[in-house]
């Protein structure tokens, strides 16, 4: 999407500088970037956050940072989703590929690890903040899974809640192997399952545990920027990912490490934190409706005051799932 013309070249960079710190700040995480910024400037960043202007803006200043995680497994952090990796004597597994831009300094993280190349790639949902690097692994000759719904997603163009479009992939691109509930991976000495805990954040959401280790990568079912983004245009909901939530938690136990989609490690107490909110903020809405509040009515309550700042972003956030609750 091009810029208007009718932009300054001044304003532009202005805006830019502050973008690059809202960007690295939430990570590209699609929903977040309204809670940083006053309504006027929504705009202007949905137009300036099209992927067109982020690869000559900003790709070429993010490094990628490798965090141990427990053996043999790492978190990437870049922009975009963290990217779980596992490297062993049978290969390499990632979750999660952020920018396409990006691919070569992942690429060159991974090889600090490991000489061993990418053999598969597990996507932990659709949406292009983990999954625009897929063309890439894809032609170099990973096998890309996810959960179907994720595949489906990925084949046609889709709107997501926050309004972005994201275009289809080509082939390349595209998830070779899909699951439904369940699958399970032997590989480096990990049982590692890939677990829909139901549709919460999307409808094709992958929870990958590694077994062993005791490691999971949560994907976008579990955030640590506050509000978590609930795609309610494609299968997400409040209420799914509350239940989503609690099936993952069910999973894990006290000495599991989590990699959240976005954000720091974290235990299943912090995942049982995240869930008290979304439960008490969800009471409040249900609240209102049963009151039969108005949506401005509904906001002047500040349902989620504990949690959120009352910013445009968390007003947005509380409308858009308001309207999942009926009288
Ligand atoms: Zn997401």
């Amino acid at each position: 999407m091009p810029v208007p013309a009718t932009l300054a070249t001044s304003a532009i960079a202005t805006t830019i500088a502050n973008l690059a710190t809202i960007i690295s700040t939430v990570q590209h995480c699609p929903a977040q970037i309204g809670s940083f910024v006053d309504k006027g400037k929504v705009l202007l960043l949905s137009l300036l956050l099209s992927p067109s202007l982020l690869l000559a803006q900003d790709f070429d200043a993010i490094q990628i940072t490798t965090i141990p995680v427990r053996d043999n497994i790492y978190v990437l952090q870049g922009s975009g989703g963290n990217i779980g990796v596992s490297v062993g004597d049978e290969g390499t597994l990632i979750i999660d590929d952020q920018f396409g831009p990006l691919t070569d300094k992942i690429s060159a993280a991974i090889a600090e690890l490991t000489e061993l190349p990418v053999t598969f790639v597990v996507n932990s949902h659709f949406h292009y903040d983990h999954t625009d690097g897929n063309t890439n692994f894809g032609h170099a000759g990973a096998y890309i899974v996810a959960q179907d719904n994720s595949r489906q997603r990925m084949e046609s163009t889709q709107v997501l809640a926050n309004g972005h479009v994201q275009e289809a992939y080509a082939a390349p691109g595209l998830p070779k192997i899909t699951f439904f509930d369940s699958m399970r991976f032997y590989f480096n000495g990990q049982t590692v399952d890939l677990v829909n805990t139901g549709a919460g954040h999307t409808d094709g959401d992958a929870q990958v545990y590694f077994r062993e280790a005791n490691v999971i990568h949560a994907g976008d079912m579990f955030v640590r920027y506050g509000l978590p983004f609930i795609d309610v245009n494609n299968g997400g909901t409040l209420d799914g990912m509350i239940d989503a939530v609690a099936n993952l938690a069910s999973l894990i136990n006290n000495d599991t490490i989590i990699i959240p989609g976005h954000g720091q490690l974290s235990s299943r107490a912090d995942l049982l934190e995240f869930r008290n909110m979304l439960v008490a903020i969800r009471g409040n809405l249900v609240r209102a409706k049963v009151q039969g509040l108005s949506e401005v009515e509904m906001l002047s309550t500040e349902p989620a005051a504990d949690y959120a700042a009352n910013n445009d972003g968390t007003r947005e956030w509380l409308v858009r799932h308001y309207a999942e609750y009926t009288q």
